[in-house]
């Protein structure tokens, strides 16, 4: 049996307005072909997630962050909570994406609050991890991911959240591949995925592993038919429905 696929967008700080969100969500609603086999998700950013959310009846709908700081309420000026986003019907986070890591400062000890908040309000998390351009060229590619995967040991064997995603995906992303239209290749992308199960598998963990980075319309159907790649993470290609919609299509089809 074709196990289930992932692709879910990544939307990070965009669109400008909200008749710019609502238009796209609402675009995006109708161009989806009805028998889409893969599961959907957009990571919306906060102040367009309601509108989002009512737009997309098909796509499960999250958010690209939430405070490490608790994951209730708290004088915590500025931040998001796990349980606030879970309260406004989130199915999912996206934490540690690199340009959090980068711009933000988020160190293991933040991501772990983070994951932890998380779960506890059943919102499934999108864990991103991936090495920079310089980790590649010196083949520190495979170290970079252990210790940046070794953070989720402390959540094994917790329940699954309810809705149609497990409680954790894993997202590969290079971090030299985001948004610059280089990937690795084929092979590289199949061994990175090996490892990265069998790391889990070490820690009695299972997740569904997605690629992410530089992803669009012309390489996914490659992208989908590569060992172990269970998905995808759409930066720039979800800003565009119809690129989306492809995208979501390669994943639905058989290989
Ligand atoms: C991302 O930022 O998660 C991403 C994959 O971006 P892009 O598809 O634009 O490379």
């Amino acid at each position: 049996m074709k196990s289930t696929k992932y692709v879910i967008g990544n939307w990070k700080l965009n669109p400008a307005t909200l008749a710019d969100a609502k238009a796209l969500s609402d675009e995006l609603q109708s161009s989806l072909s009805a028998n889409l086999s893969c599961v959907l998700g957009i990571a919306s950013g906060f102040l367009h997630f309601n509108t989002v959310r009512a737009s997309l009846n098909d796509v499960l709908v999250g958010a690209q962050d939430i405070t490490h700081k608790t994951g209730d309420t708290g004088a915590f000026t500025g931040d998001v909570s796990a349980k606030q986003l879970a309260d406004m019907g989130a199915d999912f986070v996206l934490v540690g994406h690199s340009e959090r890591r980068q711009y933000h400062g988020e160190t293991s000890d933040i991501l772990i609050k983070k994951i932890a908040h998380a779960l506890q309000n059943n919102l499934s998390v999108v864990f991103c991890i991936g090495e920079t351009k310089d980790e590649y060229s010196r083949q520190q590619t495979l170290d970079v991911l252990s210790r940046q995967l070794d953070i989720l040991a402390t959540f094994s064997g917790e329940e699954p959240p309810q809705n149609a995603l497990p409680k954790i995906l894993i997202a590969y992303e290079p971090v030299w591949a985001i948004g610059t239209g280089l990937t690795p290749t084929l092979d590289e992308i199949a061994s990175v995925h090996e490892f990265i199960a069998n790391k889990l598998s070490k820690m009695g963990l299972k997740a569904p592993i997605l690629y992410g980075g530089s992803a669009n319309e012309n390489n996914a159907k490659e992208l989908a038919c590569v060992s172990g790649v269970d998905g995808v993470l759409v930066g720039g290609a979800s800003l565009k429905a119809t690129s989306f919609c492809k995208i979501a299509e390669a994943f639905s089809a058989a290989c």
